[in-house]
């Protein structure tokens, strides 16, 4: 059997949450291990757009909601530690842009009057035009109208790449995960047969949490699975374009984000309302055939002759809600010293840490003093998706 280990919080899963909940800990002192069973950042992370929303494409409806106000504060927040002056030093993920667009291609006046009304938007949307236009929007046969939201794009890839190298010496590859008790108290978990004792135990291991969970003997907090069905698409005309293109309805028709590939193209990643219900229900040449009406039809200036082509499934791992509506804030239970969570947006990522970090000291919990770990086997990188399925 493997060394025993000790430590103040022992995290499961490697996505955006437990690492950035890992790189806060470890800045305050903690002594931490994290557990991850396949890639660092491979579940849904990787696999997410990277926009750090502001809130501002949840008050479409014009009614200001929960969301929009709980994550108002993301962008700064992301900014500075981006240009290593927040609460954790992020300099090394590539901003891949400063702002996300929200481009209305017909009339939608009476949308758009309401949500310039509401409290979210007010002063952090300006109209673009001419040569301020996205790159790829920058056409004589363009008609519409494009807003600029205060909100960040990330390369999340050099992101996760950047919290691992904050992590240390504190990322464990391990596979079986048992729990540990003390007196019918949880103490720690046993990973692939080594025993880890830690004051707390934080799940934040995405759609792995229901499994986790169920291991424990636990039913509660019930999750929930938003199915989608992304399109991706490479080609060596397309310009970086970065929007929410607005349809009738509250949700975005489709959501835009450009990512590098390794040989240098740029990769389309299209999401909103298009990966949804419909598109879930659609097979992948369907829901290809779908994107190309679209993009045919919103940007017919753009070459698609020989672009190249991929769907995407996954799932969004969320705490259960009524009627599938999207949660509003980064989400935390807790039960004696098991903590779990799913910050439920890229974006909401400080706001999960600052809920783990505050029942830390609600409860007292402090640094305490452990044996330097060992060298333990790493878990890699996940890689960019575009890249894995565009080679
Ligand atoms: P994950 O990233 O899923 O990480 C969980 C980790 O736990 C994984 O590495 C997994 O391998 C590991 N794991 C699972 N089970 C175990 C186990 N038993 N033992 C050890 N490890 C385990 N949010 C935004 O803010 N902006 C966006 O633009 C955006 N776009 C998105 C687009 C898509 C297509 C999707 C699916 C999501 C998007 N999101 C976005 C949401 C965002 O991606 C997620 O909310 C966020 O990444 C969740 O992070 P996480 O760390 O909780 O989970």
């Amino acid at each position: 059997m493997s060394q025993a280990l000790s430590t103040d919080v022992l995290i499961v899963g490697g996505g955006i949450a437990g690492l950035w909940l890992n790189a806060r800990l470890r800045q305050q002192g903690f002594a931490t291990v994290l557990v991850e069973n396949a890639t660092l950042g491979g579940g849904q992370s990787v696999r997410s757009q990277g926009i750090i929303h502001g809130g501002a494409k949840y008050a479409l409806h014009g009614a200001l909601t929960g969301a929009s106000e709980a994550i108002a504060d993301m962008p700064p927040r992301w900014r500075e530690a981006i240009d290593g002056q927040g609460e954790l030093d992020l300099r090394g993920a590539r901003l891949l842009s400063e702002a996300h667009y929200l481009w209305s291609p017909g009339s939608l006046a009476g949308n758009l009057t309401s949500f310039f009304a509401s409290k979210a938007v007010r002063g952090r949307v300006d109209q673009v035009k001419g040569e301020q236009l996205p790159p790829a929007l920058q056409h004589p046969k363009f008609k519409g109208k494009v807003y600029r939201l205060a909100e960040l794009v990330l390369d999340v890839p050099s992101l996760i790449a950047r919290l691992a190298e904050l992590a240390g010496d504190s990322l464990l590859s391990g596979q079986e995960i048992a729990p540990l008790h003390d007196n019918g108290e949880l103490a720690g978990l046993c990973v692939d047969g080594r025993e880890i004792r830690a004051q707390r135990v934080v799940l934040s291991a995405g759609q792995g949490n229901a499994e986790l969970l169920a291991s424990l003997g636990l039913a509660q907090p019930a999750q929930q699975l938003r199915p989608l069905h992304m399109v991706l698409v490479k080609g060596p005309s397309l310009k970086p374009l970065y929007a929410h293109c607005l349809g009738g309805g509250p949700k975005p028709r489709i959501t835009v984000t450009s990512h590098p590939a390794a040989d240098g193209q740029w990769v389309w990643y299209l999401g909103g309302d298009i990966a949804e219900a419909d598109g879930v229900a659609r097979d992948e040449a369907a829901q290809i055939a779908a994107a190309q009406k679209e993009l045919g039809n919103l940007l017919p200036w753009v070459d698609l002759s020989s672009a190249q082509w991929a769907t995407l499934r996954v799932d969004r791992a969320e705490p259960a809600q009524s009627g599938l509506v999207r949660p509003d804030n980064a989400f935390l239970a807790e039960q004696g010293t098991l903590l779990v969570g799913w910050p439920t947006k890229l974006a909401l990522a400080p706001d999960f840490s600052d809920r783990v970090l505050a029942a830390l000291q609600r409860d007292g919990i402090r640094p305490a003093s452990h044996p330097s770990l060992p060298e333990l086997p790493r878990p890699p990188l996940a890689r960019p998706v575009w890249d894995e399925l565009l080679p």
